[in-house]
């Protein structure tokens, strides 16, 4: 069974990601920061279907909690064979009205986590010579979000991080690769109107607004034993609006 590390699984796209590698047969390791309520809740509905399950709380954007989460997943069951980095935060502001708060929350949350979680789960991957990472990032850091460039500069910071580490990983046998998702129905995006989502699904392709589980889909794709010869990529969810 391996364990599949989930960062921000207490809602939204972590959730629904936690529940399809449980259901896959895989140890989810749910990581939440704020919502315990969530976290855990989504724990027992896993664990009361005979699924493999736990939580455990750290804020991916500091350092220390990083390295404590990773102790304490090496004691309870060896190190994560897979590492989902989905954690994130988002935020609508004019370029010139972000604050260097704002700059500084949004790059150590969104990108500096990335680094964090990758660094403190590498070594046992290694030394297994085997591994999957699967980055959550975003059509904004593929095309640039108007009014979201401190979110769009974090999220192609992590498609740049990506593509280099995937370089650096290849012959150790560990795979990363991005999903990147488009306009997904989450909290992220509960300010947007019923008239904006008509709007943005009129702008897609598919001419629909995706789902938290188109994106865990894409993710336990990239996690599977058949993708292995597929790294450093970006995978788009978002029903065609990025090509
Ligand atoms: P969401 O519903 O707002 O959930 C965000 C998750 O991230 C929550 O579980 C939250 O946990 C966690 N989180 C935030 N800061 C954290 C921290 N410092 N440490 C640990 N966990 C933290 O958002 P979502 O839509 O599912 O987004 C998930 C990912 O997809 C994000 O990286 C986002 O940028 C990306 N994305 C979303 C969309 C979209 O349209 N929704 C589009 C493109 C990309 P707590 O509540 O426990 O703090």
């Amino acid at each position: 069974m391996r364990n599949v590390l989930i960062t921000g699984a207490s809602r939204g796209i972590g959730a629904e990601t936690a529940r399809l590698f449980a259901l896959n047969g895989d140890n989810v390791i749910i990581n939440y920061c704020r919502s315990q309520t969530d976290a855990e809740k989504l724990c027992n509905e896993l664990q009361t279907s005979g699924l493999s399950a736990m939580t455990i709380k750290a804020d991916v954007s500091a350092p220390a909690q990083v390295s404590e989460m990773f102790a304490q997943i090496e004691k309870t069951c060896g190190g994560a064979d897979v590492l989902v980095n989905n954690a994130g935060i988002a935020q609508t502001k004019l370029f010139t009205d972000i604050t260097d708060n704002d700059w500084a929350r949004m790059i150590k949350t969104n990108l500096s986590s990335v680094f964090y979680c990758c660094r403190a789960a590498l070594p046992y991957m290694i030394r297994k010579q085997n591994g999957r990472i699967i980055n959550v990032a975003s059509m904004w850091g593929q095309v640039g979000g108007s009014c979201e460039v401190h979110y769009s500069a974090a999220k192609a910071g992590v498609i740049g991080l990506t593509k280099a580490l995937a370089k650096e990983e290849g012959l150790s046998g560990i795979t990363v690769n991005c999903v990147s998702p488009g306009v997904i129905r989450t909290d992220m995006t509960s300010n947007l109107s019923d008239d904006d989502f008509r709007a943005l699904a009129e702008e897609t392709p598919t001419g629909t607004i995706g789902t938290p589980a188109d994106v865990a889909r894409a993710i336990v794709y990239l996690a599977s034993e058949g993708s292995g010869f597929i790294t450093g990529q970006v995978l788009s969810v978002s029903g065609g609006f990025v090509v």
